[in-house]
Parts: C-alpha cells; structure tokens; sequence
C-alpha cells in the first residue's frame, strides 16, 4: 500500500519532553570542542610574557647578589601579577565561549505541533527541522517533504553545483553524501533553494560532517585596525625600553666604578628601566576591552561575528535598514480591501461583503499553509474568520505547483488541483504593478487600479494585488503546466492593503542617529508611496532637515556608478529595490567616503552585507548565509538594538583611548625616574624593580578593569561619528598623555627636591617620598582619565564600583609598606610623617590639576555640533 502523504502542516514532531531526554543520553548537536584554554595553558602563556622573564631575571640577579630578601619578595609579587593575569584571561575567554553559544546557527523545528527556533546545538535525533533557502541545515536528517529543494554540499563532496532532493517516507538512515534525487540532507550543507521538513537521523559527532571532524567557525578572530596599530606601537616602545635598557647599563656600569657590584646595579637598573617602558599593558587592554565589549553589545542583542566591527561601529556614518521587520514589527494584518470600485475596512465584527470572497479566497490560495511568511498568515487569518463556513475556504485541494517571487516579477502563483473542478485552478498575488501586467490590463483599468494602489500605500499599506487563472486539464491527458507565471490568462480580483506598524522606539532612535551625525537610509521591496509614508511616520529626513526624496529600482538601473554616487548623498529611501541592488548601494556610498552599516537577511543580501563596512545579519528571519556574510547578528531583529551597539561601539572605543592614554601617562614619570639617576652620578636608584612592580599591581586592574566598566560620556550621540583614519595615538591623545606624564614627573622630582628640602636626604626618605607621591599621582591620573570632558568631581556622581577598590586598595597598600617597619624596609623605604604624606598627596593631586582645568575650559565646546553635510 502506498504510505499515506505526507501532510507538513499536521506534523507535530517530538515532545519536548522526549527531546530533553534524547539530549540527555547522546549529547548537544556539536562537534567534539578543541581543548579550550584551561589554567594551565594561560599560565604557560603568561610565563612567556616579556614582563614576567624580566621579572624572574631580576629575582635570580638579587639571588645572585646574595640579596635574598629582595629576591623572595619580587619573586612573591611574580605570582600575584601572574594570578591578576590568569584571572582576566579567564574572563576573557568565558565572554568570548558566551558568545559562541550564542552565535551557533540556529534550527527551526516542530516540536509538540509547534514551530519552534531553538539552536542548532539543541537538536535532537527524530527532531523535524523546517529547511528553506539560506538555511545550513543542523544535522544529518532525511527528507519527508521537500519542495524544490536544493542543497549545496561542496563543504562534504567538493561539488560546487546544488543537488536537487527529493523526499522520502521510509529512508530512515543517511547514506553517503552526493548525487542527485536523493532525500538526505547533510549537517553543514546549505540550502540554496526550495523548502523542506526533514526528519533527524543522526546529531553531532555522528554526522558525516562530525565524522570528517570538519567544524564551522561561528567567531572569525580577525585583526582589528587597533590592534595593528597597537601592534606597531609596542613593537616601537619594546625598542626603545630595550635599547634604553642597554644605554642604562653601560652608562651606569662605567660611571660607578667597574666592579662586580657596580653592575649588578646596573643590570637591576636596566632591568627597571625595561620595566618602566615595556607596554604590556597595550595588548592587554584591547583583547579584555574588545570580548568584553562584545559581551556587553551581546546584553543588547547584538552579536558580534567579526570583532573589528565593535571599532567601526563607533564611524559608522550611515545606517542603511531595511523597512519590514526591522523598522517594522513585521507583524502583519489586512486593514482593507478593494474590489472593483468597492472597499472594505477590516475591523472587528464587521461582515465581509460578497463582491470581496473571490478576492479573499484567491488571497489565501496563493498563501502557504505552512505560514513563514506575515503577509500570508494575515491573508489566512482574515479568511479563516470570513470563509471558514463557505465555499471558497478549501482545505482539501491539493498544490501541484508554486512559481516563487523573483526579482524580474513580484508576483507568486499557486496552482492547486480542486476537488469537483475540471481543470487546475492558479491563484497569484503580488506587487500591484506585476499583477497588472499578468492580467493585461488596459490603460483606462491600470490608471483607476494605480490611483486606488497610490491612496492605499499613501497611508503606509502594504498593497498587493489578487488574481486568478484556470488551466484547462483534458480528460485524456493533462496539458504540461507553462515554465512562467505569465503564460496563465490571468483575471483581476482587486487589491489586499496590508498594515504593518511600526516598532515604537524606531522614530525617537532615528533622531537620536540623526544627532549623532548618523544618516539612515531605508531599503524596502515595497512600493515607492508605502516607503515614503513608513519615512514620514519614523521621521526619517535627510541630515538638512527637508524631505527625502525616493529612488525606485528601475530608476537606480537605468543610472550608472557615478550618477548614483552623485544622487545618492540627497535621497533616504530605496523603493522597489531588489536585493541584488544593495551591493550597488553600498559601493556608491563607500565611493563617497561613507562608512556604511547594512542590514540584510536573505541569500542575496549577502554580498552587501559582506561588501559594507559593518554588515549585520537578522537573527530572527535572516539566513544563515547572511549570518555568515555579517559581521554582526541582530538577534531581535530590532532597529533600536543596532543603534544600542553603535552607542556601545562608541563608548568602548572611548574607554580604550582613556585606558590607553592612562597607561602611556603613567609610564612617563616611572621611565623618567628609571633614567633620571643614571645620568646623575651622585643619585641612587630611585625606583628599584621592586617599586615597579607594586605600581603594576594598581596600573594592571585599573586598565583592564576600571576604564573597561566606565559609562558613556554624555555627548556620546551628540558628536560626529569618530574619523576612520583618527587612529587611537593621533596627535591629541598622544599629546595630553605624554603631558599629564610630565606633569606627574615634575611633581615627583619636585618632592624628591622636598625631602632634601625637609631635612631628611637619606637614600630611603628621598625614595618614600618619590615613591608615595608616585603612587598617588597615579590615583589622581586615573580618576581624571575617567572622563576627557568632566571634572572628577562630577565623575563622582557617576558610579564605578573597580574605582573604589583600586582607590581602596591602593591606599591601604601604601600605607602598610609605609609604616609596617618589616615592609618597609623590604622595600627600602623610610617613615613619613603625617605632613610629609600631606605634601605628597597635595603633589600628587596637583600634577593633575592643569588636566581638569583644560575639561573645564572646553567643557562647552561638547555640545552638539550641527552635522554639516559632504562638501558643505
Ligand atoms: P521588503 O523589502 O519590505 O521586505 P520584499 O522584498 O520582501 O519587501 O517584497 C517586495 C515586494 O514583493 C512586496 O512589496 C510584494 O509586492 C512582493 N512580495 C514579496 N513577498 C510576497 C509574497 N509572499 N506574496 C506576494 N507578493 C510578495
Ligand atoms: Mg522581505
């Protein structure tokens, strides 16, 4: 007995119970994990670290010199600079591992009769998975359904050529990938076309793509612009510590007498200096700043694919969007229908005329009964409350054909096979022009359908046209169905207006782009006045201020590249556009110097998305092909959300330019001090390896911690988008670094002169005052570098709580080594008196002083610029 067919939509896969159970004895749909990086391999990695080998040389060189107390102590300080490090690795990689959960491709399956978007690693074997184009199917499973489906399965045969599939009811086991015709789909492979619902055979390790070990990187590590630079930067400073390093212990070593003593002081004193200048810090701060900051756009629902993006967000210039679902809810319903001179507004309770069932029925005929698609499920919607009960709802015709919409005609046709009728019965709908042109209407009947198509669209609908066709079936044998929708003889029905609100943030987050210097630009299928009407209603304008104007598809073909480069800085809205267009788009913005975000969610999206300088995926309808193509992956499919990740990408950026304009400061007076004595023959060493080492200590967890957590500025959107070639070391940022790093050396020097000054010029004296004022003018840098534009008195208001236990714990440390007599003669220093650590503390505050009267000063020039235009 030939099995029954298959009916997709009364499919109710697993329970989910059943599937929790599956999950629990043979394990998450993925491949075996590479060993991730545990304790012991970070530790392996630290040691490694240029700042820790000095470290350990500087601790044998004192075992050597017979100064084992100093030895021990630096050898103490080793490891707890080594636990400061693991941990941060840690947390790195813990953010890095959430967002590969995260990012892992996503499967829709049924589960106790519901569709359901679960991820792919939560696929279970006998799960039904729903497959449509752009999909990379989860697991091995085999087909129970298919409709034009295609597959790519170059990732396992190598064959670059889609193979079409067919279904099966009993195939119950995947057999070898390749050839054509067959019901298996393979885990990885991509569906290139058509739609299908297949059952999961095989999960995981246990698919032919587990059993070739092959796995799809979700994360692509990629070279940020900022680490390069960073890159070129420590390459630079490395030289030079290493090069001041060796003038230290020449001169050092000749100026004090050759003895073996003399240059073992020479060495630790090379070593200090290396020390001082090494930036171990650079490459620290932009691996936590960038997963973490990944993490945190992740809590907005954005998931970062490529992490040079979170640096480009913050240049981003243009926001290219699309309109439905992202700037709209996508959720669908019919506001209204017109039938020959007739409307009809939906409304509750309201009874559907009889001049408007064809119209509807035919409506739900050329509408899945497996509903992707919201326009569909409205159109079902309204005819399961107005049809239900009469003759034009069919729940038993069966579909032979579909022809899909396609770029050339916006129109989709379903042929159905109807009990108790002669032939096959074609039901289409589509954009109104292609319906038009498929019924041939005369001029007099396209200008009155085009009039009532401009007042519908004018209100925001979404309008599509209805039509049906017979295809007249012999008794004898049935006559082929055509290749083309336009070959059926087509009859007008009348028009659907579709209503799709949009997202209630989407007016207020385009002008807070707006503000930002930010220019949004909508992208839309739909027809030109639905577009304009959606602009109005979110407040989209050009930068200026006037009304945008529109661009339609066909008009963007009939102009070339240089045209469209020269129209495209005045017009906001891209009306009938195709996918294929948006690559058009993106370049002749590129041309103009813009830097593009772009949004996308189909298969031909991809390229744009991967030709803009930000491409960002739909999580919720995108493909995984364009999840692929993106940097980033909009989770929620939400406007706002990508507003929310360019505020972050701003601030993160920030955060890095004051946490490593901090750094560059504080090394300046600690090499300033390393050097100053060599060439002063009468000074001692001011700051042994030691004393760096306890700066460190404060230095490490302010950079990562500290500036990682530190909010927004408050002009963060009112300021232009930040300049892709700016750079983090321009000339500005290198500038009040280095002078806030005089400044605080100045200070230090100054108290060095005070101790003399006081009455106390003994070796240890001079050095607690050097070293107290030293660690508190740290303190004073790092609360100043919190903001570049507010007092750190305003900053108080604005939490931190790492702020409080740097301040906290710096403090008590300096006051234990200062007066706990063991400490401090480990670290060779001496007592201060109350006043003594007052005038310190007053140096250390001051050196900082100039930094907030220039804030103060500037302070008003942060207020929002007018954003000026290209070329204005
Ligand atoms: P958008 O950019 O708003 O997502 P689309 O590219 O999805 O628009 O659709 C463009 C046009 O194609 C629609 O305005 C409609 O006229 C037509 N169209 C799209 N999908 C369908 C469908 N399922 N049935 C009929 N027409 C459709
Ligand atoms: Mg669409």
């Amino acid at each position: 007995m030939e099995p029954t067919p298959f009916d997709p939509a009364r499919a109710t896969g697993l329970s989910e119970a059943e599937a929790v159970h599956r999950q629990r004895i043979e394990g998450f749909n993925e491949m075996p994990q590479g060993a991730r990086r545990g304790v012991t391999s970070i530790t392996l990695e630290v040691m490694r670290e240029p700042m820790f080998l000095l470290l350990v040389g500087c601790g044998s060189l004192y075992l050597l010199m017979g100064e084992l107390s100093d030895a021990l102590l630096l050898l103490g300080f080793v490891f707890v600079v080594m636990g400061i490090t693991v941990i941060q690795e840690r947390r790195t990689e813990r953010a890095l591992e959430a967002l590969r959960d995260l990012s892992s491709p996503r499967a829709l399956v049924i589960r106790d009769g519901q569709q359901r978007r679960i991820a792919g690693r939560e696929v279970v074997r006998g799960d039904l998975v729903l497959l449509g184009e752009g999909d990379r199917v989860p697991a091995d499973a085999v087909l129970r359904h298919a409709l034009n489906l295609f597959a790519d399965e170059s990732l396992l045969t190598g064959e670059s050529l889609p193979v079409r599939k067919s279904s099966s009811r009993t195939v119950t086991e995947a057999g070898q990938p390749g050839g054509g015709d067959r019901p298996e789909v393979f885990s990885g492979s991509l569906v290139t076309g058509g739609q299908g619902l297949a059952e999961v055979v095989a999960t995981g390790a246990r698919t032919e793509l587990g059993k070739i070990g092959k796995a799809l990187q979700s994360i692509e590590p990629a070279k940020t612009p900022l680490q390069s630079e960073t890159g070129r930067v420590v390459r630079r400073l490395t030289a030079l510590g290493l090069a001041l390093c060796a003038v230290v212990i020449a001169a050092y070593g000749l100026t004090r007498g050759n003895t073996p003593q003399s240059w073992g002081q020479a060495v630790l004193a090379g070593i200090a200096m290396a020390m001082s200048v090494l930036p171990e810090e650079f490459a620290v701060i932009l691996t936590i700043f960038m997963a973490l900051g990944a993490w945190r756009i992740s809590r907005s629902r954005v998931l970062t694919r490529r992490m040079p993006a979170i640096e480009t967000l913050g240049s981003a210039t243009v926001l290219c969007t699309d309109k439905t679902g992202t700037l709209t809810r996508n959720r669908m319903a019919v506001r209204q229908l017109q039938a020959g001179d007739q409307t009809f507004v939906a409304r509750e309770g309201a009874t559907l005329p009889e001049v408007f069932h064809a119209l509807l029925e035919y409506g739900v005929l050329a509408s899945k009964k497996e509903i992707f698609d919201p326009m569909e499920r409205a159109l079902r919607q309204l005819g399961d409350d107005h049809l239900r009960q009469t003759e034009h709802w069919h729940e038993q015709w069966e579909m032979v054909r579909d022809y899909p919409v396609s770029p050339e005609l916006l129109a989709l046709s379903h042929v159905w096979r109807a009990t108790g009728k002669e032939g096959l019965v074609v039901a289409t709908k589509g954009a109104p022009e292609a319906i038009a042109k498929l019924c041939h209407l005369d001029a007099r009947r396209t200008a009155a359908m085009t009039a009532q198509v401009d007042a519908m669209a004018g209100e925001g609908l979404r309008v599509l046209g209805v039509a049906r066709a017979l295809w007249p079936q012999g008794t004898l044998s049935p006559a082929p169905l055509p290749g083309r929708q336009q070959d059926f003889a087509f009859e007008f029905l009348g028009l659907v207006g579709l209503e799709d609100p949009i997202r209630p943030t989407v007016p207020a987050t385009i002008q807070e782009c707006h503000t930002a210097g930010i220019r949004v630009i909508m992208i839309t299928g739909d027809h030109p006045a639905t577009a304009r009407s959606i602009a109005g209603q979110i407040g989209l304008r050009a930068p200026q201020g006037e009304d945008t104007g529109v661009l339609t598809g066909p008009e963007l073909e009939a102009m070339n590249d240089e045209e469209l480069a020269r129209r495209i800085p005045d017009v906001d809205v891209f009306a009938r556009v195709v996918p294929e267009q948006k690559l058009r788009l993106v370049n002749a913005l590129k041309a103009n110097g813009e830097i593009v975000a772009m949004t996308g969610d189909g298969v031909n999206d991809a390229p744009a998305l991967k030709a803009a300088h930000i491409g960002i995926a739909m999580g919720g309808r995108g493909t995984d092909v364009a999840r692929e193509a993106s940097a980033l992956i909009l989770l929620d499919d939400d406007f706002s959300s990508i507003v929310n990740a360019i505020r972050l990408g701003r601030r993160i950026y920030d955060n890095i330019k004051k946490a490593a304009g901090y750094t560059l400061a504080i090394h300046v007076p600690i090499a300033g001090l390393s050097i100053v004595p060599v060439f002063f023959a009468d000074l001692p060493l001011m700051l042994l390896p030691v004393h760096i080492v306890f700066l460190e200590l404060i230095i490490d967890p302010a950079c990562s911690l500290l500036f990682e957590a530190e909010g927004a500025e408050k002009d963060i959107m009112r300021r232009p988008p930040r300049r892709p070639d700016e750079g983090l070391f321009n000339t500005r940022v290198l500038g009040i670094s280095l002078l806030q790093g005089g400044f605080v050396l100045a200070a230090v020097l100054l108290m060095f002169r005070m101790a003399d000054v006081l009455g106390q010029p003994q070796e240890n004296s001079r050095r607690s005052f050097v070293f107290a004022t030293l660690v508190l003018a740290n303190l004073a840098l790092i609360m100043t570098n919190r903001s570049w534009s507010r007092t750190i008195v305003a900053m108080f208001k604005e939490p931190n709580a790492v702020l409080w236990w740097i301040l906290g714990g710096a403090t008590a440390m300096l006051g234990l080594v200062l007066h706990v007599p063991l400490l401090r003669s480990l670290l060779h220093l001496h007592s201060l008196r109350p006043l003594d650590l007052g005038l310190c503390l007053l140096a250390g505050v001051a050196s900082v002083g100039w930094f907030e009267a220039y804030k103060l000063l500037r302070g008003n020039r942060h207020l929002p610029r007018p954003f000026l235009k290209k070329g204005s």
